[in-house]
């Protein structure tokens, strides 16, 4: 359990630019922030972040919070998981008391593999730079492949020694766990004992994007090792298809360049670096997914591909480049001379000849495709036309038909095809896509059928019955201008008219106090009730009480609430009047929902009473109840007319 003053010290640190900012790259929008949702996949940004507010709101797809929600969706943690990571990030230290130890176990499995990796990752460093073994079999491999002591320091790079279980028995000693040594993969357990799994290798450490060490790499050292690398496996911290090796270090230089260079493995990365080009990334191990091509779209829209000089794995590496395609980011490609990739090559040539090989070799994806194939086709007309078709399916994963279409001309050229012959051809192969797409689903799911079809982003509409509006209407209310004060006139203790000021949630919860009304949406009510219990101690609710609020629904609730843009009525708006805003109009606004939520609760009498007149045979009882009735419906004709015959209720 953190303490309730520890959280508070987070929230109030957290800024939620900043917190947002290590993942999304934000752009001032008046007194907003505006960027790419890394929540879903979009092209124009809709996801917004308001410092003045603390919150964040993507109008795309709807999702919604606070700094604290922004971590536990982005990086799948748990509340204290959350607090705990900012607290770390703000330097701000937290005393954890009275949690069970089943409580401490699963909160902090994740933890405890990000601690026991760091153990592990300080253990490599400090064997390569001060151990006899290290030095002379790692640091002097890593210096004679060229790298320079200030990136390997950089990097991180380390050296486990040539030991059954080196860093297992340094780690235990100090009292780290056996278990999350085998769950992150570190040491493997052979029946009684444990072993490292990296011996006699140096390490990559590998990290998130927030910088902690998630995972390794190993190469090996001795000759007769059979696997060149291996690799941390998958586990609660490192999931391969959602890292890119060099990321966090590249993020800066990715948006500064607008543009990501893609290499094979850690070793092009690290010597790029070195050379000075930073915006450079891996997808270690694994070929590239959807979710590694969203992390780099965050940032820029442009993938470089770097390949080797020797064409065996490019062609499977095609499948890649449609991905990329697919997601609407512009792929170009750099083929190494024969016999280089590009990490020898940064190694073989100076910086500035590097940097003028890939400006002058960079080809679009289309012409190298097109290159590489050809070479098998001779003069052969039906793989031509195999050729033809592999090309333009690349160019029907394209979503933007702008570009589709200039890509269409430029394969016409590069192939000496029909351009409307092409066109065909792809117009058959996306509706062929489609009416996969369409079985698969479901027919009412067609993302991208024609091209004249544009997906407009609307704010995700939550659905919700009428009557609860008016209810939720009431919280955006109390929580936006809840401290506000308004002049109420009133008749005092003598009988004369006065004035009384006072704060606008006192005099809401009075009043609805007072007539016994009680909201019937659970959540709304409960925020209500734990409104209404700080005025009972005189006191209002912090402005950032409900959208800092530990009950997920809650704050998910207030964030939603408050960021929804208050509209007049259609009519105003039409009218173009929008010389009033809400605030000015607060003694209305209150009056006008307080009114209209009191009409609904005497419509809900009425209907009773209605039904108990049908009901009775009684001439007494129906001559009470109707008496009750006209006096209820008096009411309601006066809540009526100070509502104006409008009630508004959006
Ligand atoms: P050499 O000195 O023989 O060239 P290398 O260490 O440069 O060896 P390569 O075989 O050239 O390794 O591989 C190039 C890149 O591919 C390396 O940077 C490495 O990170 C990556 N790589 C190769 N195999 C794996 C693997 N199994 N897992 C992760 N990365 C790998
Ligand atoms: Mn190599």
């Amino acid at each position: 359990m953190i303490s309730k003053n520890d959280i508070d010290k987070i929230f109030e640190a957290a800024l939620i630019e900043e917190v947002v900012g290590d993942f999304v790259v934000l752009k001032k929008r008046g007194t907003n922030l505006l960027g790419l949702c890394p929540f879903h996949n979009e092209k124009t940004p809709s996801f917004t972040v308001s410092p003045a507010k603390g919150i964040y709101k993507c109008f795309g797809c709807g999702k919604a919070g606070n700094s604290v929600n922004f971590v536990m969706e982005h990086e799948h943690y748990s509340y204290p998981e959350a607090l705990k990571y900012l607290a770390r990030k703000y330097n701000i230290e937290i005393e954890e008391a009275e949690a069970t130890p089943e409580q401490l176990i699963e909160e902090n499995t994740k933890e405890s593999l990000m601690v026991v990796s760091h153990f592990a990752w300080q253990f490599f460093t400090e064997r390569l730079h001060h151990t006899d073994e290290g030095k002379s079999v790692g640091l002097s491999y890593l210096r004679q492949r060229g790298f320079r002591d200030d990136i390997i320091e950089k990097f991180g790079l380390g050296y486990s020694p040539d030991a059954r279980d080196a860093l297992y028995t340094s780690a235990v000693s100090v009292g780290h766990n056996p278990s999350f040594l085998e769950k992150t993969g570190l040491c493997i357990k052979k029946e009684t004992a444990y072993i490292d799994r990296f011996r006699a290798r140096v390490i990559f450490p590998i990290h998130n994007q927030t910088g902690r060490v998630i995972g390794f790499g190993g190469r090996a050292l001795k000759k007769e090792e059979k696997a060149k690398y291996i690799n941390s496996p998958e586990s609660e911290i490192y999931n391969k298809s959602k890292v890119l090796y060099g990321l966090f270090f590249a993020k800066k230089s990715i948006i500064v360049n607008n543009n990501c260079f893609l290499v094979e493995g850690y070793t092009d990365v690290i010597s790029f670096v070195q050379a000075g080009i930073e915006n450079v990334v891996s997808s270690s191990g694994t070929s590239l997914t959807t979710e590694q091509i969203r992390l780099i779209k965050r940032f820029t829209n442009n993938i470089t591909i770097l390949y080797d000089g020797d064409a065996a794995g490019i062609k499977a590496s095609f499948r890649g480049i449609d991905m990329i395609l697919e997601e609407g980011m512009n792929v170009r490609v750099v083929l190494f001379p024969d016999g280089n990739d590009p990490d020898s090559y940064a190694r073989m040539v100076s910086t500035e000849e590097l940097k003028k090989y890939i400006t002058e070799n960079t080809q679009d994806f289309i012409r190298f495709k097109t290159n590489i194939l050809n070479a098998d086709v001779a003069n052969d007309p039906i793989k031509k036309s195999e050729l033809i078709k592999d090309i333009v399916t690349s160019v029907s994963c394209i979503p933007d038909p702008i570009y589709r279409s200039v890509y269409i001309k430029e394969c016409a050229s590069l192939l000496q095809a029909e351009e409307q012959a092409l066109l065909s051809t792809l117009n058959r192969i996306r509706k062929e896509r489609i009416n996969k797409k369409v079985k698969q689903q479901g027919s009412n799911e067609l993302e991208e059928l024609p091209d004249t079809f544009v997906p407009v982003t609307t704010p995700a509409n939550d659905g919700e019955p009428e009557n609860h509006i008016l209810e939720k209407d009431l919280i955006r209310i109390l929580l936006s201008y809840g401290h506000k004060n308004i002049t109420i006139e009133k008749t005092d203790e003598r009988g004369l008219p006065a004035k009384f000021e006072l704060p606008v949630a006192h005099y809401i919860i009075n009043d609805l106090t007072n007539d016994e009304i009680e909201l019937a949406h659970t959540l709304y009510s409960k925020m209500f009730c734990e409104y209404k219990s700080f005025t009972e101690q005189n006191k209002l609710p912090s402005e950032h009480y409900f959208t800092q609020h530990p009950d997920a629904d809650i704050c998910t609730a207030a964030v939603n609430i408050i960021s929804q843009p208050y509209r007049l009525s259609d009519k105003w708006e039409k009218k173009n009047i929008f010389v009033v805003t809400e605030e000015d109009m607060l003694h209305k606004t209150v009056h006008q929902v307080l009114y209209a939520l009191k009409l609904k609760e005497i419509n809900k009498m009425l209907k009773d009473i209605e039904i108990e007149i049908k009901n009775t045979s009684n001439e007494e009882a129906l001559f009470e109840l109707l008496n009750k009735y006209k006096s209820i419906k008096d009411i309601q004709q006066e809540l009526a007319e100070a509502l104006g015959g409008r009630i508004i209720l959006k």
